[in-house]
């Protein structure tokens, strides 16, 4: 007999033991971040057999090649942002929406761009289900950034730049926040902008690996 489909419950039960092993104890110390990632359904941005992985210590796969962030680095990235309810956030690398969820649960008003129309599409499909009606799910190439709703309170790139995107910078508000990982297609370092008038002040964070940030400012499509 096969073995029976996990319930809300045993999600939950995962989901509370993720968040203590994988992050309170690792280190992410914001109440609001941990309270988020202990709310948002990781198991629902996943398809199928991978929902039981759903709160493992790993990246999810779903599908086009891309990936989910491990729990650790969605709750790092988001800590770092700084969110408060009011921020405008901008996300770069909509994918499944997971992130875009958690920064649902923090922030004022999201923007969240993605590539592939067809990720975009079930993304903003299953936020809309989840009740997340304050993030917005834009097609298109998100080096250029989304002028029209600029500035942004923090900007968040989940895929691998080869150097930052100057729209990003332009579209960054007055003490505003940028997190994206920079480096080579195989290996980055995960990065911190932080805005000051006209200067940009950079904080190097950690090592981390992400599929690549592929557009005009970003890497040639292979
Ligand atoms: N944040 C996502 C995971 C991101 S995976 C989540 O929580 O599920 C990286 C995503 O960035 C992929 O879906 C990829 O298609 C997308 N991407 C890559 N280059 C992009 C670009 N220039 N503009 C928008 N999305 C891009």
């Amino acid at each position: 007999m096969a073995a029976a489909e996990p319930s809300e419950r045993d999600f939950d039960h995962l989901r509370r033991r993720m968040v203590e092993e994988q992050l309170r104890d690792r280190g992410i110390r914001d109440e609001r971040v941990l309270e988020a990632m202990q709310t948002v359904p990781r198991h629902r941005f996943v398809s199928g057999w991978a929902a039981s992985a759903a709160y493992e210590d790993e990246p999810l796969a779903i599908g086009l090649s891309q990936t989910i962030s491990q729990p650790y680095m969605v709750a790092r990235m988001t800590e770092l942002l700084e969110l408060d309810p009011d921020s405008r956030v901008l996300e770069i690398g909509t994918g499944s929406g997971y992130q875009a969820a958690v920064l649902g649960e923090l922030a004022g008003e999201i923007w969240t761009i993605e590539r592939h129309d067809e990720l975009a599409r079930k993304a903003a499909e299953l936020l809309q289900e989840l009740g997340y009606l304050r993030v917005h799910v834009v097609a298109g190439d998100g080096t250029l950034g989304l002028a029209e709703h600029a500035p942004y309170d923090a900007i968040v790139v989940t895929a691998a730049a080869p150097r930052i995107p100057q729209a990003l910078l332009d579209q960054l508000a007055d003490g505003g926040r940028l997190v994206i990982p920079v480096g080579d297609r195989s290996m980055q370092r995960l990065r911190v902008v932080t805005r000051r008038g006209e200067s940009f002040d950079e904080k190097d964070v950690l090592g981390c690996r992400f599929v690549p940030l592929v557009g005009v400012a970003g890497y040639a499509d292979e």
